[in-house]
């Protein structure tokens, strides 16, 4: 456990905070597909002296002096980004994932250009132009859907005829709520038809990509990779953005983000980035890529015997996507309130399609990147999914909800989350 010593002496507010969450993360188990627990390293940097330095600018091109260590950090990030992905470019100073995707925008697109991307009902970002977001007050986007929610299929030939129809300036692939595999050739060739830039938002799968669990979506010839840091990829909480082969592009992605979008890069977190790759270099991130997939799959076989109509059929990556009004008779809100009262942390979530309201959906998205990185294996996954339906099912039963958080609490404490990974 962190001692917090300096805080817990000098503000005793803000040590409750932390003092806190350290307890729920300790008790409680993380099944939100997007959320991971990084390694003490990876706080360390983080919480290093180089939050101190303004370093505005790239490796060896800065405005001001005393870059000397923050050339340092960022050039390795960068080396170990380009490394784990194939990548000849990278830039790694976006804050989060939502910055790298709108620099990327920024450095592809003119205002009123096009953009064909996911359908946000059908398990795409609200940065793949939700109505809501101010990118769509510049760029206009248009969609594509899966052809078969039952499979997950995407519907490719639509997704053709919208392209040649409108012309698009950006392919996007990408998701936050898709259980399946995409085809990246199809995607690679439609935006090279239609004269496209192809682009794959990797926010929530790098983490398999890097692994070596899930396709690499440049072996298909895809122009540009953006990503968050903390999700499967087990790092600080940023962004990043990956140029295949391009050097003009990666210019353009480079200055749109500074001094395009952001200011001063966050060096610590940069450092920590650069320590996450390190992790992610290593022969143990393989297995632990590797192991998010087999946990899924247990979970997947749990809910396919109790008849739950999963999102696709199943899940081929870290994510289940499940349709527990329909199968259970309970709303994706009702479903995260009460699992989160018998210690499992999910979100509720729309399924493709849903007659439901956004705020009370039909569907549950819940994943297995943190309780892998806890040491949770097939056994402990497959009983997971067998308290989450008991309780589902057993709703008003207290006694038995009651039985329940204890048996995942003790779970959770035989499982400790590891303060290294290498
Ligand atoms: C999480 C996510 C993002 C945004 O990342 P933030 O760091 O929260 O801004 C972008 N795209 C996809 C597909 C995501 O899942």
């Amino acid at each position: 456990m962190d001692l917090y010593e300096s805080i817990q002496k000098q503000d005793k507010e803000v040590f409750g905070a932390l003092a806190g969450e350290e307890q729920r993360e300790r008790e409680g188990l993380e099944l939100i597909p997007s959320e991971n627990y990084v390694s003490k390293a990876v706080r360390e940097a983080q919480g290093s002296i180089l939050t101190n330095k303004y370093s505005e600018g790239y490796p060896g091109k800065r405005y001001y002096g005393g870059q000397t260590y923050t050339d340092q950090a960022e050039t390795l990030a960068i080396e170990r980004a380009k490394q784990l992905f194939g990548a000849k470019y990278a830039n790694v100073q976006t804050h989060s994932g939502s910055n790298a995707n709108i620099a990327m925008y920024m450095a592809l697109l003119q205002p009123g250009d096009t953009v064909l991307g996911m359908d946000l009902s059908h398990g795409g970002h609200l940065t793949h132009g939700h109505p809501v977001t101010y990118i769509t007050k510049f760029f206009n986007f248009v969609r594509y859907k899966m052809k078969n929610v039952e499979t997950g299929e995407i519907d490719y030939d639509e997704m053709r005829r919208v392209a040649v129809e409108t012309k698009p300036k950006i392919v996007l692939a990408g998701f936050s709520a898709y259980s399946r595999e995409l085809d990246y050739e199809k995607f690679a060739s439609i935006a090279k038809e239609v004269g496209a830039y192809s682009v794959m938002d990797a926010a929530h799968i790098a983490g398999l990509i890097a692994g070596g669990v899930a396709k690499n979506p440049f072996d298909a010839g895809f122009d540009i990779i953006t990503s968050t840091t903390h999700k499967t990829l087990r790092g600080p909480r940023g962004g990043l953005i990956l140029t295949r082969e391009s050097e003009e592009i990666a210019k353009k992605v480079d200055k749109a983000v500074f001094p395009g979008l952001q200011g001063g890069p966050l060096m610590h977190v940069i450092a920590g980035k650069a320590v996450a790759f390190g992790e992610a270099l290593s022969p143990k991130f393989k297995d632990y890529a590797a192991q998010i997939l087999k946990n899924a799959k247990a979970m997947e076989e749990v809910f396919r015997i109790a008849g739950v109509r999963m999102l696709g059929g199943g899940t081929s990556n870290h994510l289940i996507l499940a349709d527990v009004f329909g199968s259970l008779g309970v709303t994706g809100q009702e479903a995260e309130t009460l699992l989160d009262r018998v210690g499992i942390t999910l979100n509720k979530n729309a399924i493709a399609d849903d007659t439901r309201k956004p705020m009370d959906p039909s569907g549950i998205r819940f994943g297995t990147p943190a309780i892998t990185t806890r040491g949770f294996k097939e056994g402990e996954c497959k009983r997971v999914a067998e308290l989450m339906l008991e309780a589902l099912k057993n709703r008003s039963d207290e006694a038995k909800l009651v039985a329940i958080r204890e048996e995942i609490k003790q779970l959770c404490l035989k499982f400790p989350v590891p303060e290294s990974f290498v």
